[in-house]
């Protein structure tokens, strides 16, 4: 077997800087310690803090008054915000900046008067706390057939938006219908889909051709995963998103579905851990024999601060 490893793959800057700010704040504060939602959508990561006391909520209501509290990498919306301060909780505020970029810019549209049409996916994290900047002035638009049925006309003063961890191909396909409907609309100066996003989906476009299948490591919940599973499948390979290799294999014989001369794409969704991905080329050589390459097709340095709050208590020890 030849296991070709993507490169880039696995943790991006916003991943890597919420799960230190937790580390972080476990250190200086200890358990018990809460978070709202997951701190980064991946199973792994969840339950190794899980371990560690550490309690993830879905409402803020469930946090007791006075508690420490991380808002995750997927960012929240002023409600949610408001609620943490009549509970009176200490807040870290964990949040990707590239997220918290992009909420910055539905409120700079909203103030100058446009309607936001947000293009994303509904029920996700960051798109429910994106429009909850400005519930009043954004729509969201997950296909190009919504676009169709939008209730504006040309003369409508519009704007678009879109979550940070879209297919590329498949948003601009919506933004191009966007402009064709409204050809008044205004976007941001720069792309929302964020640089980890881009490189990972650029990476396996380019080398799934040589493969016969591809492995996405990354959970069900991870955005950004799902789409590294959905571009590989349009480009007519067998694709599988799992948190473990061993999801893999047929409950019945223990064997995986690939064959010995296969050609195996391994990548990781930005949320995936390193050790996960090794583990899966391990198992694979282990069973099979063979070789591994690892191609690098970008190469990414990019490293974002911990929050100020942190860096405070920080610079304090
Ligand atoms: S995938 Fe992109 S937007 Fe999401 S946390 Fe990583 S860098 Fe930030």
């Amino acid at each position: 077997m030849k296991i070709l490893l993507a490169n880039p793959r696995g943790f991006c800057a916003g991943v890597n800087m919420a799960i230190e700010c937790l580390e972080q704040a476990i250190r200086y504060f200890g358990t018990p310690i809460y978070v709202y939602h997951e701190i980064v959508h991946n199973r792994h990561v969840v339950e190794r803090f899980r371990g560690q006391g550490v309690t993830f909520v879905n409402d803020i209501d469930e946090v007791p008054e006075g508690s420490i509290l991380l808002y995750s990498a997927h960012g929240v919306s002023p409600e949610v915000r408001a609620k943490a301060r009549r509970r009176n909780l200490k807040t870290i505020d964990a949040t990707c900046p590239l997220v918290t970029k992009v909420h910055l810019e539905a409120v700079r549209f909203a103030r100058e008067g446009y309607h936001i049409l947000l293009i994303g996916h509904e029920g996700h994290d960051e798109v429910i706390g994106t429009m909850g900047e400005v519930p009043d002035r954004i729509t969201l638009v997950e296909s190009a057939e919504d676009v169709d049925r939008l209730p504006f006309d040309r003369d409508d003063r519009l704007a678009y938006l879109t979550q940070t961890t879209l297919s590329v191909q498949e948003a601009e396909q919506i933004i191009r219908r966007l402009r064709e409907r409204f050809p008044q609309i205004v976007g941001p100066p720069k792309e929302d889909i964020c640089y980890a996003t881009t490189n990972r989906q650029e990476a396996v476009s380019q080398l799934a051709p040589q493969a016969d299948a591809v492995i996405v490591l990354g959970s069900q919940n991870s955005s950004n995963s799902r789409r590294l599973m959905e571009i590989a499948r349009s480009m007519g390979k067998p694709a599988y998103l799992v948190d473990s290799v061993e999801e893999l294999r047929d409950p019945q014989t223990g064997a995986f579905p690939f064959r010995p001369d296969d050609t195996i794409l391994v990548t990781a969704g930005a949320s995936a851990p390193e050790d996960v991905v090794q583990d899966c080329v391990r198992t694979l050589l282990d069973c099979y024999g063979g070789e591994k390459e690892e191609v690098t097709v970008r190469d990414e340095q990019v490293h974002f601060q911990l929050p100020y709050e942190l860096r405070v208590i920080a610079s304090a020890q």
